[in-house]
């Protein structure tokens, strides 16, 4: 029987989600972007060349994999071209394998402008930027829900596209000359451009839902890989702080179009400790800046950086009340803790467990980003260790302090450690319970 796993970051994303997925892959037919846009992103080294994907699903590496990008994900027409493009002369073989929902809206040029300028009228204003990437992935979200998106199905009507085109222009222009004070963009360019990628992108063009449940129907397996992070999630996550999509499992079915009841098994990806790129709450933070500090350690031995950006991002204690928030919405069947070994050499380690909110303990992250914010972590405190723990396959080579900081955070939460990461590389990987299996 086909088994569909979906694999979702319970923190603010950059969890390590790249290298789990990368490593299920070897037991999926195809793979499955559900949402999110050109925010997320892999780097990934064929032939000794750096190659950064954004849009593709990571299994376009594996021959025979088939790559499906949902109506969930809001795509960028001339980014996605780029790397479809960058691929190919890297001589992987994209057209044949790659799937595009017919109705993925489509982010375009004036989207992109809008999204700059909002972040610098919020700086310039003092309300403070939220942190976006500026790829025009917010405002496509909002003319999705406006119901005046153009979607990728309008690529194959010229003048279809072109009348939604006008209208959606106008509104744009609009807002970038009237209340961000921002310069208006033409017509012509964007049309032109739009349609000389549409003459590539139209063969791309399915319907995703279908061919994914063919694939099921024919035993293939298949992997929904999620962009983000739970505590980024537009409903559930610390908003307004948070991305324009649904990062939770859940959303693995309704971006794409198949049925709750075909996602089987859905593996949680926590990072050993937390990070956060952006503005935004964040209980468990420590200060990265001053040599010799904890902060320091997790941020450099972590390598935390954007993919995308190059921002450094925070870093913090992991916070096990904000994961329990996670478990909560996602039904996680089972976590896969990753860069345990960052941690190596730490002589002490403390898992927030909860917090003082206005004089009284809570052991959930609230809803509210105003609570968040006041909210005083409280930690447990563990001994650290200071073996190497790089590339450690095996569970019981881990040790024993290694085990009782996981197991406490495994009866904390009440789901199953089923996976450790402690290194980069696939090998470096300790398998509790298969997800596939
Ligand atoms: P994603 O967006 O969730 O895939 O996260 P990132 O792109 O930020 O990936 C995390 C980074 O950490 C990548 O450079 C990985 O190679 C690396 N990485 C993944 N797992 C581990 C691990 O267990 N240990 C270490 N040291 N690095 C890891």
């Amino acid at each position: 029987m086909a088994k569909n796993v979906v694999v979702i970051g319970t923190q603010w994303g950059d969890e390590g989600k790249g290298k789990v997925v990368d490593w299920l892959t070897d037991h999926a037919q195809g793979v499955v972007r559900f949402q999110g846009g050109h925010n997320a992103g892999h780097t990934l080294v064929i032939n000794g060349k750096k190659t950064a994907l954004q849009l593709v699903p990571s299994g376009i590496m594996r021959p025979g994999v088939a790559c499906y990008i949902g109506n969930g994900v809001v795509v960028d027409p001339t980014h996605l071209l780029g790397e479809i493009e960058r691929l190919e002369a890297n001589g992987v073989e994209v057209r044949s394998r790659l799937f595009i929902s017919e109705s993925c809206p489509l982010i375009l040029p004036f989207h992109v402008e809008v999204d700059k300028a909002r972040e610098a009228q919020r700086e310039n204003t003092g309300i403070g930027k939220i942190g976006t990437t500026g790829k025009g992935i917010g405002p496509a979200y909002e003319d999705k829900v406006a119901r005046r998106a153009l979607r990728a199905q309008d690529l194959k009507h010229p003048e279809r596209f072109a009348k939604k085109l006008h209208e959606l222009l106008d509104l744009h222009n609009f807002i970038l000359t009237g209340y961000l004070g921002s310069k208006a963009l033409e017509f012509q360019p964007i049309f032109d451009h739009a349609m000389k990628v549409a003459e590539q992108l139209k063969p791309m063009l399915a319907d995703v839902g279908v061919l994914i449940d063919a694939a099921n129907r024919k035993g293939g397996n298949l992997l929904f890989e999620g962009a983000q992070g739970t505590l980024l999630d537009i409903d559930h996550g610390t908003y307004p702080y948070v991305t324009s999509s649904n990062c939770v499992a859940g959303n693995a079915a309704a971006g794409s179009g198949v049925g709750p009841d075909k996602l089987h098994y859905i593996l949680g990806i926590t990072k050993a400790y937390a990070t956060r790129v952006g503005s935004g709450p964040f209980p468990t933070e420590l200060p990265i800046d001053t040599e010799g500090t904890i902060g320091h350690h997790l941020s450099t031995i972590g390598q935390e950086r954007g993919t995308v950006t190059g921002r450094a991002r925070r870093c913090g204690w992991l916070d096990a009340a904000a994961l329990k928030r996670s478990i909560l919405i996602n039904g996680v069947s089972g976590l896969c803790i990753t860069k345990l070994d960052v941690l190596d050499g730490l002589s002490e380690i403390k898992v927030g467990v909860g917090y003082m909110l206005d004089g009284k303990r809570i052991d959930i992250l609230p809803l509210d980003a105003d609570e968040i914010f006041r909210c005083e972590p409280a930690y447990e405190s563990f001994p650290g260790w200071t073996e190497s723990t790089v590339g450690i396959q095996k569970w019981d080579q881990l040790p024993l302090t290694a085990r009782q900081y996981l197991e406490r955070v495994q009866s904390f939460i009440g789901v199953p450690v089923d996976m450790v990461s402690t290194g980069p590389d696939r090998d470096h990987t300790i398998l509790l319970r298969h997800p596939f299996q």
